[in-house]
């Protein structure tokens, strides 16, 4: 089921999210509608806060579905390491239309949980690397424009504003 992203402004893009702690046919559900959602936006990661569900659960896919192989469901990620530097243009399906530079790490070993609770292990760079910490950082409730200089972040929160003003956000 293909399911509606909240855009910014929305509380549960904000929360800090549970932990998954239950590998149920609840939370298989809920990843598999996650998935059907990015795929249709078309978008390459999502955050269960991204649908209002505030669990560390994450999907991700680089290639939008064209290989399933290369299809990421991650419960409770963690950043085992981190090292190196990447700047690129970063979006967000939340903040849709709006896009700007990034610094993100170049290469992380990513830990968490499979949808049957066990361990998974993810050595990343370059675009998987930034994906995984958009989404790492969706599930402590931050957003890229959060990583924005001040300034650019505010003209994009007036952007905002006066489009939600506008009903248009
Ligand atoms: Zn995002």
């Amino acid at each position: 089921m293909i399911l509606p992203i909240l855009k910014y402004g929305a509380p549960a893009l904000r929360n800090m999210s549970k932990s998954v702690d239950s590998f149920t046919h609840d939370l298989e559900e809920i990843a598999k509608n996650m998935i059907e959602t990015m795929y249709s936006s078309p978008g390459i990661g999502l955050a269960a806060s991204q649908i209002g569900i505030n669990i560390r659960l994450a999907t991700i896919d680089l290639t939008v579905g064209e290989d399933e192989s290369q299809r990421i469901i991650i419960c409770n990620p963690e950043i085992v390491s981190a090292e190196g530097e990447q700047r690129s243009d970063e979006g967000c399906l939340s903040i849709p239309d709006f896009s700007d530079s990034v610094t993100r790490p170049l290469r992380m070993v990513v830990r968490g949980l499979n949808l049957h609770g066990e361990e998974v292990q993810y050595e990343t760079e370059g675009l998987l690397a930034k994906c995984f910490s958009h989404e790492i950082d969706h599930l402590n409730g931050v957003l890229f424009i959060d990583r924005l200089s001040p300034l650019k972040r505010s003209l994009i929160r007036n952007k905002i504003k006066k489009l939600t003003k506008a009903g248009d956000w």
